[in-house]
């Protein structure tokens, strides 16, 4: 399979079927604490990257062999909304059933195409790291032809039409997007944007650029109980895993090395996912390492491994 990975258990959407429609690492963001890699094609133009009919075959033979899934969501080595048919994508994949999250950086949604296509989603999850233009060129290094304010009206004006969840994503960054200032302007955004949830992070896996440092889980909470004084929504901090998977029926192997090729993980994550002990991830690592699939390297005082040497080397655009 190429397209499907997981089902991979996520605090947030349970079992989560994730399907990767776009190439590493095409993004209209290049975000300073992207756990995919560097983006190396930065761009806003929509494309049919792959033959739509080959993803959807993939989904048609393989669904029924992957045991539980509480959501099918559409992420990735990049930003999916991207690829022009993710709207057909979505339909297809409800057309057996299954609900829908999109994961999003929330930066094309003005487009009146991109939001057709994203309203039939059950959940959308737009992110919105920065609300003020400094932080935001700071943080998400947008294409030059974007312009916040457009992108923050586009998410508003979605959610005003959308009939699912939205869960607003806030990823927070010592000392970039973190201050009194850039808290006030999002609480702003907020309340235009008005969505169902909002979900406060900061960075947990290696980052793309080594100095994009996590935010201490006190100063977090800080920002949370701000922001829930000032705003009428549910407002949740996270981050890990917190659910088992108990069907996990794909070859271990092959599962391992789609999740690493999307996200770093660490060794406890990955027993923890794919139900293996400590001798059997050891002997998988050691033949991914061998035959150069896999890579170890430390962040925060936590040994990651990934499955793109891109991600350490740092092969992309320059910074
Ligand atoms: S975090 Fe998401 S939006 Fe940011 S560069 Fe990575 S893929 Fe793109």
């Amino acid at each position: 399979m190429d397209f499907l990975f997981g089902p991979v258990p996520s605090r947030r959407l349970g079992l989560s079927l994730g399907i990767n429609i776009i190439p590493f690492k095409v993004c209209s963001y290049r975000c300073i604490y992207c756990e995919v890699g560097k983006t190396t094609d930065l761009s806003i133009e929509r494309k049919s990257f792959f033959e739509v009919e080959l993803i959807e075959k993939e989904f048609k033979d393989n669904i029924g062999k992957l045991g539980k899934i509480d959501f099918v969501t559409f992420s990735g080595s990049g930003e999916p909304t991207l690829n022009k048919d993710i709207g057909r994508l979505i339909d297809f994949v409800k057309g057996f059933g299954y609900r829908t999250a999109v994961l999003t950086n929330g930066s094309l949604l003005w487009r009146e195409d991109v939001k057709r296509d994203l309203l039939r989603a059950d959940i959308v999850i737009p992110s919105l790291d920065a609300a003020d233009e400094d932080s935001f060129k700071k943080i998400n290094r947008p294409h030059p032809s974007l312009s916040l304010t457009k992108i923050i009206h586009g998410i508003a004006d979605f959610n005003h039409s959308f009939s699912g969840q939205m869960w607003l994503e806030i990823l927070f960054v010592e000392g970039v997007n973190d201050s009194k200032r850039n808290v006030k302007a999002l609480i702003d955004a907020i309340k235009l944007i008005n969505p169902d949830k909002i979900q406060l992070g900061t960075v947990d896996r290696p980052p793309t650029l080594p100095w994009a440092e996590k935010l201490s889980f006190e100063k977090l909470n800080l920002i949370a109980d701000n922001m829930r004084s000032k705003l009428n929504a549910e407002i949740e901090i996270i981050g890990g895993f917190d659910k088992e998977n108990e069907e996990f029926e794909e070859d271990k192997e092959r599962a391992i090395l789609k999740l690493i090729n999307i996200r770093p993980c660490s060794r406890v994550e990955l027993m923890k996912i794919f139900k293996i002990d400590k001798k059997e991830l050891e002997n998988i690592l050691d033949r991914f390492s061998k035959e150069g699939k896999a890579f170890e390297y430390s962040y925060g005082g936590k040994d990651f491994i990934t499955g793109s040497m891109a991600r350490i080397a740092g092969i992309g655009l320059e910074d």
